[in-house]
């Protein structure tokens, strides 16, 4: 599947850049183009392999907008015509879908993603999607209020909006830039996947997925989770039956993005691995297995070659929202916003002072 990516925000960029620049290693050639877009010139600076652009510089002066997410929607929509103009032959004509990539936490990305995909959406007939960056559960009570409210109005905006949560992927006792860079790192493979999953590749058998397959698994719209596990494969097709099986269920239940979603719409799943040691017993298997677990009618399959002694299974989720953890997510998040209403009407010193009993002098 062609894409054209734009991050925005910290995050966003970072995200946007590592998988630019995986797609650039493995040769696949899916991402077409991609901008980063941010109001803290810093962070634009950091990035080698995304073309940026500065917005809001009236109004912070390229410091960003810390943790305001209204701001960075308010920024977004005061240069919108200046982020589209700069999307110009960056989002060609053989891109199948644009990815709005954010970490819905902090503010430039988590308020001005919706701003973007709402602009995006008239201006292309393309799908447009949404990777949202989810806080991990220790993350304080101001990135889940911000993610809960970004999340609510990119639902509305994007025609999927592909979860990923900071606590899913990341190794026990990293530090917090470490488990970003792993994080990172596991998005663009991940994600990267997906993409060169769905482009044609020549001289293979009939099942590989057709990039009409990912488009069609996330038409349910809502929330979508991505699942992967890989382990090393038998040279002989026959022996890993199993192993096909095994990865999917790893991929679903232990290795999704959006931990306990299994739940779903609609799911592809791609198996991964040398055309050789790819079982289509086992394949078949997996999928009629993956249509119980999820609950769905809908679920599409394919191979994809890929040179490696391991074979991966890919599960990709569509119209996942009645997950467990996307209800704990908004409970926090609308928890988060009224503590932080709470506090604000504490900080206001007329609140004290609200108490009819006394009256004003005048
Ligand atoms: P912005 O620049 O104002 O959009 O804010 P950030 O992009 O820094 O968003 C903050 C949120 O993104 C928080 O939930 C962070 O945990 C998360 N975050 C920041 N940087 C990264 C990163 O490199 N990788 C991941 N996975 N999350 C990040």
């Amino acid at each position: 599947m062609k894409v054209a990516l734009i991050g925005v925000g910290q995050a966003g960029g970072k995200v946007a850049e590592r998988l630019t620049r995986f797609d650039a290693e493995m040769g696949f050639g899916a991402v077409q183009g991609a901008l980063a877009v941010n109001s803290a010139e810093a962070d634009l600076q950091s990035l080698e392999f995304a073309d940026t652009l500065l917005i809001g510089a009236d109004r912070v002066n390229g410091h960003g907008v810390g943790g305001d997410n209204e701001l960075g929607t308010e920024v977004m929509q005061s240069d919108i015509q200046q982020v589209l103009g700069a999307l110009d032959g960056r989002v060609t004509s053989s891109a199948e879908a644009i990815f709005v990539v954010a970490g819905l936490g902090g503010g430039t990305g988590s308020g001005g993603a919706p701003v973007l995909v709402h602009h995006l959406q008239q201006v292309y007939d393309v799908p447009v999607y949404t990777l949202g960056v989810l806080p991990g559960r220790n993350e304080g009570a101001l990135y889940q209020a911000n993610a809960g409210r970004s999340l609510k109005t990119l639902i509305r905006e994007a025609d999927s909006t592909l979860l990923i949560d900071n606590d899913a992927w990341h190794e026990q006792g990293e530090s917090m830039d470490g488990a970003f860079e792993t994080i990172n790192g596991k998005i663009a493979q991940r994600v990267g996947l997906l993409f060169a999953s769905g482009e044609a590749v020549e001289g293979v058998g009939e099942s590989v997925v057709d990039s009409s397959e990912v488009i069609n698994t996330l038409r349910a719209g809502g929330v979508s989770a991505l699942g992967y596990a890989t382990e090393l494969a038998s040279e002989d097709s026959a022996e890993n039956i199993n192993t096909a099986m095994s990865v999917s269920r790893q991929a679903l239940l232990t290795g999704t993005s959006l931990p306990d979603a299994t739940t779903a719409e609609a799911a592809l799943l791609v198996i991964a691995g040398e055309p050789d040691r790819i079982p289509r017993k086992g394949v078949e298997r997996a999928r009629r297995w993956l249509e119980d677990e999820t609950g769905s009618m809908q679920v599409r399959g394919g191979d994809f070659p890929l040179d490696s002694d391991r074979l991966g299974a890919l599960v990709l989720l569509g119209g996942a929202e009645r997950s467990d953890r996307v209800r704990a997510f908004m409970d926090r998040a609308r928890e988060a916003n009224r503590a932080q209403e709470r506090e604000e009407e504490r900080s206001d010193p007329a609140e004290q002072f609200a108490d009819d009993r006394l009256e004003n002098l005048f």
